[in-house]
């Protein structure tokens, strides 16, 4: 062989390792990451009025156009994401924050986890429908992914109006005496890594929601991580779940807490090595009643609500969602993301 050909030899060579080595890098699978963003008390057909008429709203509408949505022009559409079942199919249960997020969470109806209500004698329910229907925290912690949330009662438990008031995802750590096997305090359950309870009482615990979130997009090794923006919902009780100013505004500004810890997200240092699937759906929607707002069992009113798949730092091209679309499937979407089955709920894949 001569010299020359073993030097073109070696330069193809080389250039295969080189070809193989991108290649790899491009299919190699980037470190998945999962953000659930919990707004409480989101009316559907309203948040679509904030994002696409009023265009106050930009977090969720770059969200909404980079990803897959559940368009919601009026509250009564077909396309409009939905609340669990709940009165609708069992006049005892209703549409509020401990069986939204319990359907949330297992992926399961009201029917299968059978949390009705708020307050302990409902809530604790989840403690053993859970054992059938375990939370995505739950199954990530189990699987060793790094979880975390935080948020006010009645999703987390922590200081309320009424003192110590109970959140559901607690409770699927069993029960002790009149509540959940977890203290208010606690930083770590049987599911969830990091835990952080924030009081319904103080009006910056929206902002402390937003630190902690971007705290822990910054700094951590989270894998699961969700936070659930309360402020939309004691504006909605206290002036109405409609096209209020008051209500209107609060979504803006929750908007732009959002656009926060989307700006971290993005920004975060290993960005570049991850794929982040984002979701962004609420546990109820509301009415309007004279004055103020509540929420329950009207249907329609109360159970419209948002509901986006995003990715970040993903080469994963999402699917159109498959309707009708509720928000028993973010347990199934996020387990998917991560390689998990779900074949147990009501919920289904969505985006993937
Ligand atoms: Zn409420």
């Amino acid at each position: 062989m001569t010299s020359k050909r073993i030097y073109i030899l070696g330069i193809i060579f080389l250039l295969s390792i080189i070809y193989f080595e991108s290649a790899e890098s491009q299919t190699s699978t980037k470190k998945r990451r999962a953000l659930v963003i919990g707004l409480d008390g989101a009316t559907g057909s309203i948040v679509h009025k904030r994002v696409w008429k009023d265009k106050k709203a930009p977090t969720l509408q770059e969200l909404m156009t980079l990803g897959k949505n559940a368009p919601c022009l009026h509250d009564q559409r077909d396309s409009c994401a939905r609340a669990h079942s709940g009165p609708i199919h069992d006049t005892n249960f209703y549409w509020k924050t401990g069986p939204g997020w319990a359907s949330v969470l297992s992926g399961a109806d009201s029917l299968n986890h059978r949390v009705k209500n708020n307050g302990h004698e409902y809530l604790q329910t989840f403690s053993e429908s859970t054992k059938n229907y375990p939370s995505f925290f739950k199954r990530a912690k189990d699987a060793r992914l790094k979880t975390a949330a935080a948020g006010v009662p009645a999703f987390i438990s922590g200081n309320g109006d009424k003192g110590i008031e109970f959140g559901v995802t607690d409770y699927e750590c069993g029960l002790h005496g009149n509540g959940p096997n977890v203290d208010i305090n606690a930083t770590e359950s049987c599911n969830l890594d990091f835990r952080k309870s924030l009081d319904h009482r103080d009006s910056g615990r929206d902002e402390k929601l937003t630190r902690w979130l971007i705290d822990h997009i910054n700094n951590s090794s989270v894998d699961i991580l969700m936070g659930v923006y309360d402020r939309i919902d004691e504006v909605g009780h206290d002036n109405g779940f409609d096209g209020n100013k008051k209500y209107l505004n609060v979504i803006t500004e929750t908007d732009t807490l959002i656009g926060r810890v989307i700006r971290a997200l993005k920004s975060r240092v290993r960005y570049q090595n991850e794929e982040w699937l984002v979701i962004t759906t609420a546990d109820h929607g509301g009415h309007r009643i004279i004055l103020w707002g509540d929420h329950g069992r009207f249907a329609n009113q109360d159970n419209a609500i948002p509901f986006v798949v995003t990715v970040f730092g993903s080469n994963v091209n999402l699917a159109d969602l498959r309707y009708p679309v509720t928000h028993m499937d973010v347990h199934p979407t996020v387990m998917h993301w991560f390689g998990m089955s779900s074949p147990q709920a009501n919920g289904k894949i969505q985006g993937l």
